[in-house]
């Protein structure tokens, strides 16, 4: 890699600022948080993208991932709907639009999936006030049952730590407890940015940062691995982005459970945190996408992939980014709600042969995987 990247920094790189930067790239030493803020406030977009490139095909080569998998939300109900102004998806639990699924409802909802089997069924949803931890063992153990060998990638680590409250338990008992009913892994959402004042703006009462990076390390610790984000474009600062990405890359030093890192862009619409700003109908722009996922391929040198979330900045940019830093498309996802209720206008569905023509079109190898990356279906 050395080579390439040298190589990139004489012909690609414009902002000189990035060459010492690119020099520790390439020598394979570590960015520090002060790169990471240089690369945020750099506009030499291609220059940081092609790092990132060769960064990516060092550890990926030219495979793109994809999963054939469903996104269900069992509950919009949360506790904390007037707390985080970020958010468009959740209701209080009287409020018009607010539902919560019935085992059969989740079961009808998850034989919906028109262009492949699925193969992992992706759980979020709200903090409701009353939802038991057997609600979710139940659901879980009926999934794995109704599709034998699918993987369960269910609930945050917000959610989790919600549930051990409920129920009075502690994180571990709660963690292995959904384990025992067949949870694979778990999903990287609520961690937003972990800076203290970022957090007292958009998400007052949430799980603090270094509460999420306990939950994740709990989970390591116990054998379940998953994936972290960032959600970026509100009010956070670059130092804010670097110092999130800082305490995700040591957590992984420490227990090396992550598997990927997906950087989340905030939607403004329907949401009390837009509407107070005036920032309705200004969601995030393609340059900030695509530096997002580069600088994160970049600072996380120990995370195995990055994925680029087509529902949230379009498939045509996902594609884009996998020449960025980027190797992994999401999956076919059938239902997305969270960003469809924040005025995400990207289908909520994408066909698996789409997918397929999406990362061949980017001159990649299209690698259908499960949950743990384990390939199941390579398209040479
Ligand atoms: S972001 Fe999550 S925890 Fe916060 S209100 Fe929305 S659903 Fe609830």
């Amino acid at each position: 890699m050395a080579t390439a990247v040298r190589e990139i920094a004489d012909l690609r790189i414009t902002d000189h600022a990035l060459r010492p930067i690119a020099e520790r790239v390439a020598a394979g030493e570590r960015l520090t948080s002060d790169d990471a803020i240089a690369l945020f406030e750099s506009h030499d977009l291609l220059g940081i993208g092609a790092l990132a490139d060769a960064a990516n095909r060092a550890k990926n080569g030219d495979r793109v991932f994809f999963s054939s998998n469903q996104h269900i939300n069992p509950t919009n109900v949360c506790v904390l709907r007037n707390t985080c102004v970020f958010c468009s998806f959740a209701r209080l639990p009287k409020e018009d639009g607010a539902y919560t699924r019935t085992l059969d409802e989740v079961l009808a909802e998850a034989s919906q999936a028109k262009s492949s089997p699925t193969r992992e069924f992706h759980i979020v949803g709200g903090l409701h006030p009353k939802l038991r931890l057997s609600y979710y063992t139940d659901m879980i153990r009926a999934l794995r049952e109704a599709y034998p060998g699918v993987h369960v990638k269910a609930l945050t680590a917000v959610e989790i730590a919600h549930l051990a409250r409920i129920e009075r338990s502690s994180v571990p008992e709660v963690l292995l407890a959904l384990k025992e009913a067949g949870l694979t892994s778990m999903p990287g959402g609520g961690a937003e940015v972990f800076s203290t004042a970022v957090r007292a703006t958009i998400a007052d009462r949430k799980l603090a940062g270094e509460e999420w990076i306990a939950v994740h390390r709990d989970a390591h610790r116990l054998g379940i691995p998953s994936n972290c984000t960032m959600l970026y474009g509100h009010v956070e600062t670059a130092r804010d982005r670097a110092e999130h990405l800082a305490m995700l890359r040591d957590l992984q030093d420490e227990t090396g459970g992550f598997l990927t890192y997906i950087p989340l862009a905030y939607h403004p619409d329907h949401n009390e945190l837009g509407d107070q700003m005036g920032w309705t109908g200004r969601e995030t722009q393609g340059v900030d996408d695509l530096k997002n996922i580069a600088v994160g391929r970049l600072v996380l040198d120990n995370v195995p992939h990055v994925k680029t979330h087509w529902p949230m900045v379009t498939p045509f940019l996902s594609q884009v980014a996998l020449s960025f830093g980027s190797d992994d498309l999401e999956g076919t996802v059938v239902y997305e709600r969270v960003y469809h209720e924040a005025g995400a206008e990207t289908p909520m569905e994408m066909l698996y042969d789409d997918l397929v023509r999406l990362i061949r079109g980017a001159g990649k190898v299209p690698v259908e995987r499960d949950s743990l990356y384990q390939p199941v279906r390579t398209f040479d």
